[in-house]
């Protein structure tokens, strides 16, 4: 059956992304949400994926409003610095590089006559060119041009926006209640039937999401869904964070990610602030030497003393158990390398309603594809950011070798094998991340195929020459034309106070 009551439990951004979503993809169910302001958020999370543009869209969000009211800026992708060694970087932006396979392969030309060419892979990728110029336009919605073939994301206060689809759930008719779980009753067959609130007030339902936290109340503690653990893989387990000024001139439209001895350092330009943090592996590195590095990192004045955060990296082995969904940090947690907790959050909205709205509604059947599905993507998400770690040349610090000798996945450790022999970028499905991306950090650690493919000789190494260099400067002829990135977006968001 099609639930008719769905209670949510948490409201940090998972949860009111999950009330924005059922009042609006469901809208003769009845939705309320428990949180406990004495629990509080976690309140960090300002990076985004390209995907919340259509998740917002769905939502009937306008794009200027939203920007205008969480203090946000736009995201063309990420430049990570001294991640294969130190004094390099490279970026991997949401855009394209003309073909992946085939004669023509714009990767393998350019992989050929690299020595006669010089510069790198990204400067035929149109948002890297704007994202090293400080330039920003949007992608058009229309035609097959070069303007077409790139996407953004944004930077914005995760609190902010939070408090934004709080506003638009309510207007259409979440009801929120304020109150700390103490107890969670369930049926006989097992499915959770109310949730006590330290009050004595009950919160039934017929359709739970735990949108809890770290907590997992409902998935964790109550259905006792076991954690499988990524930590293995994925070694860091800390966070410092910090908020601080943003020097003039710095509001760059993408993230900063910098490798460090232990870990690495996110900087995240907001429009009036910076947010910045450290996340590091504790087995490495002591707590206080973390924190210094970062401030060491921080371009403007600190706003506040750096908070601590502290995590496991995995996901609960089932994200639909009985009646309970789980989502956002109740969910897993992967670390935000490539900003993909909030993505993972709309995109399992995306699957979950439809699934719901099903004759038939809520079924083992539709439970156990929604938790597979949901399972292989935490998988395809870990491996993809554990490639950025692999690749690796660095040797200078213990999480650096902890790295480069790891045991891979298999999942992973065929994709790279495929690639350094065939020069073959293996998609699978349920990918966070397509080819461009997996060829972005593969160009970008330069780690290209042993032998170039018999059908690059196909095309004559001039002819090679002549069209990558027209297309770097078609690039460079249509980044030039564009505004900064602070320009467009103070006329953006002037328009939606106008
Ligand atoms: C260091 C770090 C950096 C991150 N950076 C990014 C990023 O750049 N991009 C990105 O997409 N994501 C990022 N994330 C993830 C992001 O922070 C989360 O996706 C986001 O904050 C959503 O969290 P949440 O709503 O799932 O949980 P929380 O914010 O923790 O909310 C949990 C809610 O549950 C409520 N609750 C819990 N227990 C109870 C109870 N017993 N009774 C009543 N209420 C209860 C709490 O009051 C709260 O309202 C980052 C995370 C970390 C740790």
């Amino acid at each position: 059956m099609t639930p008719r009551r769905i209670v949510i439990l948490g409201g940090g951004s998972t949860g009111w992304m999950a009330a924005a979503a059922f009042t609006t993809g469901m809208p003769g169910a009845q939705v309320e949400l428990v949180e406990s302001e004495e629990l509080g958020i976690i309140g960090v999370g300002e990076a985004t994926f390209p995907s919340i543009r259509a998740f917002n869209r769905l939502l009937g969000i306008d794009e200027a409003e939203m920007l205008a009211a969480t203090q946000g800026s736009f995201k063309l992708g990420i430049q990570f610095v001294d991640w294969r060694v130190k004094g390099e970087h490279y970026f991997h932006t949401f855009g394209d590089f003309g073909p992946l396979d085939g004669p023509m392969a714009l990767w393998g030309q350019y992989h050929r006559v690299q020595a006669r060419l010089g510069g790198q892979l990204g400067d035929h990728c149109l948002p890297t060119v704007m994202a090293r110029e400080g330039r920003f336009r949007l992608p058009d919605t229309e035609g097959d041009a070069i303007t077409a073939r790139f996407d953004c994301a944004y930077h914005f206060d995760a609190v902010l926006y939070a408090g934004f689809l709080r506003r638009l759930a309510e207007r259409r008719g979440a009801r929120r209640i304020e109150g700390k779980v103490v107890d969670v009753a369930r049926h006989p067959d097992g499915r959770v039937a109310y949730l006590k609130l330290a009050d004595g007030r009950e919160v039934a339902g017929d359709f739970f999401v735990d949108c809890s936290g770290f907590a997992s109340v409902l998935l964790g503690k109550t259905l006792g869904v076991p954690f499988v653990d990524f930590s293995h893989w994925l070694p860091v387990d800390r966070a410092w964070a910090v908020p601080a000024e943003r020097p003039e001139g710095t509001l760059t439209p993408y993230t900063r990610s910098t490798a460090q001895e232990a870990g690495w350092t996110w900087r995240i330009p907001l429009r009036e602030r910076c947010g910045h943090g450290h996340v590091f592996a504790s087995k490495f590195i002591d707590e206080d030497r973390a924190r210094e590095q970062l401030l060491a990192q921080v371009d403007g004045k600190a706003l506040a003393e750096p908070r601590l955060l502290r995590f496991t990296t995995g996901h609960r082995a089932q994200l639909w158990s009985h009646n309970v969904v789980g989502l956002g940090l109740a969910a897993g947690f992967l670390e935000p390398l490539e900003s993909t907790a909030i993505f993972l959050v709309h995109n399992a909205l995306g699957r979950l309603i439809p699934l719901l709205l099903q004759p038939g509604g809520a079924t083992p059947d539709a439970a156990a594809a929604f938790s597979d599905q949901q399972v292989r993507q935490y998988r395809r998400i870990r491996d993809f950011i554990i490639l950025h770690y692999c690749l690796t040349e660095r040797r200078d610090s213990e999480l650096w070798r902890y790295m480069a000798a790891l045991e891979l996945p298999e999942s992973l450790a065929y994709k790279i094998h495929t690639w350094r022999e065939t020069g073959v970028l293996v998609g699978y499905d349920d990918e966070g991340f397509d080819r461009t991306s997996w060829l972005a950090i593969f160009a970008g650690m330069g780690h290209w195929p042993k032998r170039a493919s018999p059908w690059m000789q196909e095309v004559p190494e001039a002819m090679a020459l002549q069209y990558l260099r027209q297309r770097r400067e078609a690039l460079a002829s249509i980044t030039a034309g564009m505004p900064d990135h602070d320009t467009f977006l103070r006329h953006a968001v002037a328009r939606a106070a106008g």
